[in-house]
């Protein structure tokens, strides 16, 4: 009985192999006509300086709302739309409603920005630069209110073409910042090469913090690591009281996560916006 369902339990495992590989394929299919249906969703999640509670601008968060599968997180999708190299696509797509609503706000919330999250692939893009720069302009939308996202990890696959991009990108008067940082390993000196103005520090270190002290230590030289290099300092994915508390001790100047608010959508933006003019 045993042998007949480990038997079983392997067949089972290669079917749900080959399971996996349609299922990528006809993603991949999907993932294409995605973008024409308006499948995709731009979800904007808060940014506030800690220690005034002000909220200065949002990041943007990718949504995919399938037809068939129904919700699809972007954990599960954006890995696989760079190793397709259809990020170029979201990326595109992202800018351009960034960039709308960034115009659309310019009356009523003139300060407010927006980060879009690029990719790896779009770093090697040798175009990326001047086609978000011909965006910006196309939007009449002033390039600090603009800002990108890109991961530690991303930047230091190929340290100087990104050293070079990213000055190609500061030129245009866009902010840059260091995503999910702590987790990539940067060199030091690069670091310093890099024309960035913030530095997000990775929920890896968020989680709990007001309970680990050896935590707390390494967030403070990192905080004193960014002040030092002249660079802001937020923390994602804060979903406490105690957490939001401990960075603000530690010096950290801005924070994001479900303790302020969720990412904002349709409806739920819009009273998020109403409550900043009371
Ligand atoms: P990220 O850029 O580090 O984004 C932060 C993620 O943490 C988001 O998940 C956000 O919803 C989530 N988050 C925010 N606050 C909290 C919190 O308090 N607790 C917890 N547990 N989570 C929190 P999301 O939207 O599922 O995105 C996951 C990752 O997918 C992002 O990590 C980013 O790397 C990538 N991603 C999302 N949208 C885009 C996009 O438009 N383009 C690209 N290239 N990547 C994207
Ligand atoms: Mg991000
Ligand atoms: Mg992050
Ligand atoms: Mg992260």
């Amino acid at each position: 009985y045993a042998a007949k369902r480990s038997g079983n339990s392997v067949a089972w495992y290669s079917d749900a192999q080959e399971a996996s590989r349609l299922s990528h394929l006809s993603l991949l299919s999907d993932l294409r006509s995605a973008v024409k249906a308006s499948e995709l969703q731009m979800w904007l999640q808060p940014k506030f300086a800690l220690a005034t509670g002000v909220a200065y601008g949002f990041e943007a968060l990718v949504r995919w709302q399938h037809p068939q599968r129904g919700f699809i997180s972007p954990a599960e999708f954006v890995p696989f739309a760079e190793s397709t190299g259809y990020i170029g696509m979201i990326t595109q797509w992202m800018l351009e409603t960034a960039l709308s609503t960034l115009a659309a706000w310019q009356t009523q919330y003139p300060d407010l920005s927006i980060a879009v999250n690029v990719s790896t692939h779009d770093l090697r893009d040798p175009n990326f630069a001047e086609r978000v720069s011909a965006l910006m302009q196309q939007y009449g939308v002033k390039p600090a209110l603009l800002k990108l996202e890109i991961t530690e990890s991303g930047i230091m696959e190929d340290p100087s073409a990104a050293i070079a991009l990213l000055h190609r990108l500061h030129d245009t008067g866009i902010a840059l910042s260091i995503d999910d940082f702590g987790t990539g390993y940067s060199s030091l000196s690069y670091l310093q090469r890099l024309p960035v103005s913030e530095l997000k520090i990775d929920r890896s270190f968020v989680i709990d913090i007001d309970q680990h002290p050896a935590t707390q230590r390494l967030v403070k030289t990192i905080i004193e690591l960014g002040h030092g290099l002249d660079l802001s300092v937020i923390a994602e994915g804060i979903e406490t009281q105690a957490e939001r508390d401990t960075l603000l001790a530690l010096g950290c100047d801005a924070m994001q996560g479900y303790f302020a608010s969720r990412p904002l959508h349709g409806q739920g933006l819009q009273n998020w916006l109403d409550q900043l003019d009371t």
